[in-house]
């Protein structure tokens, strides 16, 4: 079985991006459909020794209707389902309450977390994770899916004990 790489934060802070960044693969089968691959919400990847399965997700909100609350309900499943949470935030943004609200859903569920600061180029990596360590979840890690930094790191964290 693959361990399975859950990426969950509140929207627009880089999930699909990092997803699309985790999953980029060699494989013909992959590479020769890039639209499917884009629209998936699970997918294959290997970054580092060891092969894994990642899954994307809708934003996790507050207060959810609707969508949002089916969304969210798909979201609870993946997290369940899942060795290994990426906890995606944006470094820009700095600590919001919509993250300290994923964050309870987190810690409610009591899952293996890695608390990932993304949009971190062109930060050093102290700063953009100072304003994260107050969600209690661990030593937050920065990185930049859209340009491809500190993802090498990143699969080694969420894959320690693999
Ligand atoms: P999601 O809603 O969490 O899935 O977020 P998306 O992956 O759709 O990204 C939301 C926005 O953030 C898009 O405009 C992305 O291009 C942008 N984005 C994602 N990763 C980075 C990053 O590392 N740096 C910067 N500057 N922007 C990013
Ligand atoms: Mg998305």
């Amino acid at each position: 079985m693959l361990p399975v790489i859950a990426l969950v934060g509140r929207p627009n802070v880089g999930k699909s991006t990092l997803f699309n960044v985790l999953t980029r693969s060699r494989d013909a089968l992959v590479a020769d459909l890039p639209g499917l691959t884009r629209d998936r919400i699970y997918g294959y990847g290997k970054v580092g020794p060891i092969p894994y399965l990642v899954v994307d997700t809708g934003g996790l909100v507050a207060e959810a209707e609707g969508i949002e609350q089916l969304m969210a309900k798909q979201t609870l499943k993946a997290i369940e389902e899942a060795d290994r949470v990426l906890f995606i935030l944006d470094s820009r943004e700095g600590c919001t309450p919509s993250d300290q609200f994923v964050a309870q859903t987190l810690r409610r569920l009591g899952k293996d977390v890695v608390v990932v600061v993304n949009k971190a180029e062109g930060v050093e990596s102290a700063t953009a994770g100072a304003d994260f360590h107050q969600l209690g979840l661990g030593e937050p890690l920065a990185i930049s899916a859209a340009h491809g930094n500190g993802i090498k790191g990143l699969i080694d964290r969420a894959l320690e004990g693999f």
